[in-house]
């Protein structure tokens, strides 16, 4: 299991991870009423470089507007936000990967059920870059469990306490044997796995779930499609069939923390040839790749 390194932005300052604590009384602990994001840091030799950190801030920013979190964007613009990033991650000077995550905490104690003028906390912690799925061809159930719906708690905004619903629906893939599940909204349609959002390719044209399917509009789903644009793949974004899935020439999923990895089973039912993955995504994963670290391209690095 992932720990955060040794020092975490907590507050207003850096400390040591150990002592950023929230009290049980607030609001982040009592309704898990934070937002928060996740981005990876690339180490090489002295460089380091954050991947897509605007969209990161940006979706922090609507995270906070959605819930009704009002005292974030006032506090932190976007030059405080890499300001502050670069020096945790100067303070731990790591020296491989990591993952970063920024959580804007509503730490307020027993105010009752509301949001709106409460003040926040933002904790900035970095831990080892392990991916949360196997990168070799992962085994996928469909869940029991239904993606909660927009008009309940939506999923583009990324607020901790909707994770519950992840976990229910991953602890019970794990509990039957797989590695992740697949969510289906309350009309049977797929959304995405517990923390990643998922891709299928027929004929050649790749096709995911749109944003208004009840997913997380992830950052690098939204870089999957810009390269295959790229590349000239055809690209659809529309409500898929679960059916559709076990009928693809390949199944992927993309994720800050799942990387871009193959799918080799759904229900029993195995996904393409093999378990490596297929010519579409393999091409998509190396331009990934080669997008995550370079500042020539797209404007998606900053270097801190
Ligand atoms: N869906 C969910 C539910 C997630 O938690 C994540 C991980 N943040 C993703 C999709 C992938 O999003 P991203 O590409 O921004 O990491």
């Amino acid at each position: 299991m992932a720990t955060p390194h040794d020092k975490m932005f907590f507050g207003d300052s850096i400390i040591d991870s150990r002592e950023a604590t929230l009290g049980v009384a607030t609001s982040a602990v009592l309704y898990g009423l934070s937002v928060y994001t996740v981005f990876p840091v690339h180490v090489s030799g002295t460089s380091r470089t954050a991947f897509r950190l605007r969209d990161h801030y940006q979706r922090l920013l609507e995270s906070c507007k959605i819930i009704g979190i009002d005292s974030f964007a006032p506090q932190w613009t976007f030059d405080r936000f890499v300001s502050v990033v670069r020096e945790v991650v100067a303070a731990n000077d790591p020296q491989s990967e990591v993952y970063v995550r920024a959580t804007v905490h509503v730490d307020e104690s027993i105010p009752g059920t509301r949001v709106r003028g409460l003040s926040t906390t933002m904790s900035i912690f970095l831990y080892d870059a392990v991916p949360i799925v196997p990168q070799d061809g992962m085994r996928l159930k469909t869940s029991v469990w239904r993606r909660i719906p927009d008009n309940a708690i939506p999923s583009r905004a990324k607020v901790n306490g909707a994770y519950v619903n992840s976990v229910l629906a991953k602890q019970d893939a794990i509990d039957s044997g797989f590695d992740d599940c697949i969510f289906l909204d309350i009309n049977g349609h797929v959304c995405e796995l517990s923390a990643a959002n998922i891709f299928l390719v027929r004929g050649g044209v790749l096709i995911t779930p749109d944003v208004t399917s009840d997913i997380l509009d992830g950052i690098n789903r939204r870089t999957i499609l810009t390269l295959a644009r790229e590349e000239g793949i055809e690209v659809h974004e529309r409500t898929v069939d679960l059916t559709e899935l076990y009928i693809a020439d390949e199944v992927f999923v993309s994720g800050t923390s799942a990387g871009v990895a193959p799918v080799h089973q759904i229900d029993g039912r195995t996904i393409g040839d093999s378990p490596a993955l297929g010519p579409v995504a393999s091409t998509l994963r190396k331009r990934h790749q080669a997008a995550l670290t370079s500042v020539e391209s797209h404007d998606w690095v900053t270097v801190l």
